[in-house]
């Protein structure tokens, strides 16, 4: 698949769910309304449009949310994905989760084939971390965080930098993560969807942490790259890597090579425009996959060169309406 800026597309972000056992602030409002159930892809169709897009050339799949890992049988659908690695058709299955599940699915995951994970981890503190996820405990991440490391994952944390917020944390958690032996990607908030707070009050650009940082730390600019938007840096002193994506202060998309799908099979070319194209009527049209390929192609020629973010005083609304919970981070 290439689109029409020359950009290969082989990174398919799939959201199974846009349920949640958390409310994270900059996320989702309290009162969230989810997509009726009855819109929502089976296990199957989602094996199905995965292996579609496997067969264009993706080669590497992270199934988000929401929570992946509150969606009811979700092992069915990774086992069942677990054979693309076997066959090398994909190099690699991940998950971006919030680890609350991690202690019950962590050597699972191992035994589907997958190698590393995304947890999110805004940060160390108990009460603040209620505070910014509503409903989560951070006993229960710390827990799953063990049990994923013991099954023997890698494991990065990601975190989103909030001014005010977590910006007093910020050398705490790359210690902790240096003692742990995560790898700590930094992430600017995005406007995304409505949400109760006012982004603009915790917003932090990246360029400002990251000269903070460079004021302890040798930083070393490197050119790790994981497939995805990430920027990273090392740290001389020990090697530990850290990275930052900047959606924000810095457009990362002359080199995007992902999608995404949400849970009721609607395409985005792009995680902050509108434009989509349903796949989920292309998959039920036909079983051999023949409306899935055209519209999947078809939707890959319209992919825009880029998104435009932007969070100030004077634009107050979302650049676009849907959550990340619903396109998937
Ligand atoms: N529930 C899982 C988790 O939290 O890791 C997966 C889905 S979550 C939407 C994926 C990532 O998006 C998380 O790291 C989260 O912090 C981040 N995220 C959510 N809303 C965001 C926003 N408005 N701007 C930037 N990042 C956001
Ligand atoms: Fe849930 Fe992840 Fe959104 Fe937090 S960031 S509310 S954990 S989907």
């Amino acid at each position: 698949m290439i689109d029409p800026f020359g950009r290969h597309i082989s990174y398919l972000r799939v959201s199974v769910t846009d349920r949640c056992d958390f409310r994270c602030v900059y996320c989702m409002s309290e009162d969230m309304t989810f997509l009726p159930k009855s819109d929502v892809l089976t296990l199957e169709e989602l094996d199905r449009l995965c292996t579609a897009f496997i067969a264009k050339g993706v080669r590497k799949l992270r199934l988000t949310g929401g929570e992946p890992l509150v969606r009811r049988d979700i092992m069915t659908l990774i086992n069942g994905l677990g054979r693309h690695l076997l066959s090398g058709a994909l190099d690699e299955l991940t998950l971006t989760t919030n680890g609350s599940q991690l202690a019950r699915y962590a050597r699972d995951l191992v035994g589907a084939g997958i190698k590393r994970i995304n947890v999110s981890v805004d940060t160390l503190d108990p009460a603040k971390f209620t505070r910014i996820t509503r409903w989560g405990k951070l006993d229960q991440v710390l827990g799953g965080l063990q049990a994923a490391k013991e099954a023997g994952l890698r494991i990065k944390i990601n975190t989103v930098a909030l001014r005010g917020v977590n910006d007093d944390e910020t050398f705490e958690l790359i210690d902790w993560c240096g003692r742990e032996g995560f790898d700590l990607t930094f992430i600017e908030t995005m406007p995304l969807g409505e949400v109760d707070v006012a982004r603009v009050d915790n917003y932090m650009p990246l360029s400002l942490l990251k000269a903070r940082i460079g004021q302890r730390h040798d930083m070393r600019e490197s050119d790790h790259a994981t497939g995805g938007p990430a920027r990273y840096v090392t740290l001389a002193e020990t090697g530990q890597r850290l990275g930052f994506i900047t959606p924000m202060t810095h457009n990362f998309c002359e080199s995007c090579n992902r999608v995404r799908v949400t849970c009721t099979g609607m395409l985005y070319m792009c995680l902050g425009q509108e434009d989509s194209a349903d796949l989920r009527a292309a998959l039920r049209a036909d079983a051999d996959n023949v409306a899935l390929n055209d519209a999947i192609d078809e939707a890959i020629g319209r992919k825009p060169k880029g998104h435009d973010f932007v969070i100030d005083r004077r634009r107050e609304r979302p650049a676009v309406s849907r959550h990340m919970s619903v396109t998937g981070g």
